[in-house]
């Protein structure tokens, strides 16, 4: 995949750029080897102090990073001005908190004194996708720099401005020269770059298949992984949960970032009482949508990000109408420039097939209809993913059932799933292991060293 900017809105190439070469991925893999070597040094002080001026130049500069983020990958604007919002919130979470998340661990042992030390272990190295090209990356860089250790992003190929954007501002904020670098390289180099002995560890945040790959390869060199991967989200609504709010943030649920975002809710599985009402209103919200340029402030959906995914969208949905499924509303690109594609939702969608499990990315809503909470969570967890699931009810005893039941990592009664600075985030299953943000998060690139003195 060529290393560019084109405007998913018009198909305008902005910019491109040639992939570094195997002499310049080497000086930026030494660079990280030597920054590191003092950087692990810093005092929290040090670190919190240019993670918070991090937060500052995003908040400041929100309007044109968020432009930024619209014009690579075509969000709507006020979701990447929010988007560059939300990253300087995780700078500040983790200037504020990282020294107590990772503070020694006295243990009461036979030792005079034993206790758990939490030390950086490198150079992470960051592969990340596109859907929200600033939040991905500072969930993993806030936490990785502030524990002491350095970044190395491999950013999607599609948002290359992004990610040297990114680069600047840590710069800016004051880290280190190599504490924080962008590697401009398409998925070709990951093997080589996480295979050398320099680099620690890596995350991935991105799809199952990419997941397998570098899961493999850190696997084979003995290093460890973070994986968040793709999801499958239900999201339930049982008759005695409040209508109109269920209704409402289930239309935003599944159509959030024009439908490409890991947690938005992808199946919809509804109560038999409430099934008619809520079909016919799902539907008429979905339709009643405003699809358009991402840059105007009323669009609600923009384009989605690339040619290849509205190709597979394509694909997806005539895939599930040959097996069976109905299409309410929707179904069609739109006939205009630009990765353009009609809110659309399916019924009669086999839950067997493969489609009502995989991925859909964009604005393609299924619904079920169940029986009872027992057919509800059934239906729930029948998919290799686990990453989010919401659940919608005032009945306590089916609150217990589905926070007991559904295989997620994550479980919102009455809300949207959403990520937030202050609780671990990851999924289970296919959907990826480890935990990104809140202690957990920050505790996943450490060594966990034991120290015991005797007497
Ligand atoms: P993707 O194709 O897997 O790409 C993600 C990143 O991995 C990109 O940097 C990509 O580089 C790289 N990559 C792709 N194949 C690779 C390989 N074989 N080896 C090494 N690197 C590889 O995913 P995407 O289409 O950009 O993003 C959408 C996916 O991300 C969805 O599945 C979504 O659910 C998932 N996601 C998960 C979370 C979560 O927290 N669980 C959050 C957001 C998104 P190139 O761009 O150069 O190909």
């Amino acid at each position: 995949m060529a290393i560019a900017s084109i405007n998913p809105a018009t198909g305008e190439t902005l910019r491109e750029f040639s992939a570094l070469s195997a002499e310049q991925i080497e000086q930026q893999l030494q660079l990280a080897a030597d920054t590191f070597k003092t950087y692990r040094r810093t005092s929290f002080a040090d670190r919190s102090r240019m993670m918070a001026r991090a937060a500052e130049i995003l908040e400041t500069e929100k309007q044109e990073l968020g432009k930024l983020m619209t014009t690579e990958m075509g969000k709507p604007l006020k979701a990447a001005i929010g988007e560059a919002e939300k990253c300087a919130w995780v700078c500040r979470y983790y200037a504020e908190n990282a020294e107590r998340h990772l503070a020694d661990q006295v243990v009461e042992t036979n030792a005079k004194k034993s206790y758990v030390l939490f030390q950086p272990i490198g150079p992470v190295l960051a592969v990340m996708p596109w859907n929200f090209p600033f939040w991905q990356v500072f969930r993993f860089a806030a936490p990785a720099l502030m524990a002491g250790n350095v970044g190395l992003l491999k950013h999607a190929s599609n948002v290359p401005q992004c990610a040297l954007a990114i680069e600047e501002i840590f710069r800016r904020a004051g880290f280190p020269e190599g504490a924080f670098q962008s590697l401009l390289v398409g998925s070709d180099a990951v093997e080589k770059i996480l295979s050398d002995p320099r680099v620690a560890a890596a995350t991935l945040t991105g799809s199952e298949p990419a997941g397998r790959s570098v899961a493999s390869i850190a696997g084979k060199e003995i290093k460890k992984t973070v994986l968040e991967l793709g999801g499958s989200d239900p999201f339930i609504v049982m008759a005695s949960a409040d209508f109109d709010t269920a209704v409402t943030t289930a239309v935003k649920a599944r159509t959030i970032n024009n439908g490409q975002s890991c947690i938005a809710a992808k199946r919809f599985i509804v109560a038999a009482d409430i099934y008619n009402n809520f079909e016919e209103r799902f539907v008429r919200e979905m339709k009643a949508l405003r699809v358009g340029d991402p840059m105007d402030e009323s669009t609600e959906i923009g384009p989605l990000a690339t040619p290849q995914i509205l190709d597979d969208l394509v694909e997806q949905v005539e895939k599930a109408v040959a097996g069976g499924a109905k299409v309410l509303t929707g179904g069609n690109k739109l006939d205009r420039p630009g990765n353009y594609y009609e809110p659309t939702v399916l019924v009669n969608v086999d839950p067997a097939s493969p489609v009502s499990c995989e991925e859909i990315f964009g604005p393609v809503a299924m619904l079920f209809r169940v029986a009872n909470v027992d057919e509800a969570i059934a239906l729930a967890n029948a998919t290799t993913f686990g990453l989010g699931s919401s659940a919608w009810t005032n009945d306590e005893h089916e609150q217990q059932k589905f926070i007991d039941e559904i295989e997620a990592g994550c479980v919102f009664i009455n809300g949207m799933v959403a990520s937030d600075p202050r609780l671990p985030f990851g999924g289970i299953k296919n959907s990826g292991y480890g935990r990104e943000l809140a202690e957990f998060g920050i505790r996943e690139f450490v060594n966990i060293k034991t120290v015991w003195i005797g007497g």
